[in-house]
């Protein structure tokens, strides 16, 4: 929703009928605390944006799939495919054989499989049982034919660098300054563990946002973005959430802005104002119960998150409180 609000202001004429009317502004953190948010599900009213001078661009880091095919993966969407594939064209054995970087995409004809057009699945048809994916019986879910895997970069194929984990990765490709830049980032926001050409379809929500908050941060950082996050820390193990978290502030540290909705109290008491929504949750929520920082949030006694808040700063704030941040 904020999202919408935002990108309406900051791109006038792709606005949907997102603003008018005369209600509360949600960027301004002294809203009346009583204001009604606005009904989920229900046409959004919002009152006048200020500030928005200061931001140039809308960033919404959000948990919907980086693609929706097997076709699509880590590598592809950051982009460091390409200079794994550009290392490979520029091989002695690739260019004996004429092979230019094109020939290890396995979206285009000419180096991939073509039973299953780079897929590496084929759909598998059941009988009274639904169609799934199961492996290419030509390839074996390589991607490629024979003679794109003939040729090897540091003794690897191009399937068996798809095949590498991010934390491999990072050594095999440390020399690749374009490749470690995206693997560094990838490794920040804890996603280490997961291999480069792992399907886009088996990723879970979570991994799809961390993967796309890596490639933004990948990019030279110009400030004056506002990035939205929409409960980051879902799945994520708590080690890694300390991870994210650095990330997080080192946005704000470039002078961006970050916005987070979040129930994970240890990111709460980390930010640098809070607004708590509730009372409860679903349609009985909705409303500003409280607004402050986090410390101020958690001595409220309307709010139901307030002694999770104090508990959690009680433990030990871990970091510069600079994020605003909703639970
Ligand atoms: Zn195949």
């Amino acid at each position: 929703m904020l999202a919408e609000v935002v990108g309406g202001q900051l791109h006038p004429d792709a606005a949907a009928d997102a603003q008018t009317a005369d209600r509360t502004s949600l960027v301004n953190p002294d809203a009346d605390a009583d204001a009604d948010a606005g009904e989920l599900g229900g046409p959004l009213t919002v009152g006048p944006v200020s500030g928005l001078e200061q931001l140039d661009r809308l960033v919404t880091v959000d948990q919907k799939p980086i693609g929706r095919t097997p076709r699509s993966n880590l590598a592809t969407y950051t982009g460091l495919f390409d200079a794994v594939r550009k290392e490979f064209a520029a091989t002695d054995e690739a260019r004996a054989r004429g092979f230019g970087a094109g020939r290890f995409s396995f979206n285009v004809a000419g180096g991939r499989c073509e039973t299953c057009q780079g897929e590496g699945f084929v759909a598998v048809e059941l009988l009274f049982l639904p169609g799934s994916y199961g492996p290419c019986p030509e390839c074996h879910g390589s991607r490629y034919n024979p003679e794109t895997l003939e040729v090897t970069y540091r003794g690897k194929n191009v399937a068996e660098v798809l095949g590498l984990t991010v934390n491999a990765a990072a050594g095999f490709l440390a020399g690749v300054p374009a490749a470690a830049r995206s693997l560094k980032t990838l490794r920040e926001v804890g996603l280490g563990y997961l291999r480069l050409g792992q399907p886009a379809t088996e990723l879970s929500g979570g991994e799809a946002q961390r993967i796309k908050l890596a490639t933004e941060l990948q990019r030279a950082q110009r400030g004056h973005s506002l990035y939205l996050l929409d409960e980051p820390t879902t799945g994520l193990h708590p080690a890694d959430v300390e991870l994210l978290m650095a990330q997080l502030h080192r946005l704000v540290d470039a002078g961006n802005t970050v916005v987070v909705v979040e129930h994970e109290m240890d990111v709460v008491a980390a930010a640098g104002w809070v607004i708590d929504l509730g009372p409860a949750g679903g349609d009985a929520g909705g409303r500003i119960v409280a607004t402050g920082t986090p410390a101020v949030v958690a001595r409220s006694t309307k709010s139901r998150t307030a002694p999770y808040l104090a508990a959690a700063l009680q433990a030990g704030p871990r970091h510069e409180k600079t994020m605003n941040i909703t639970s």
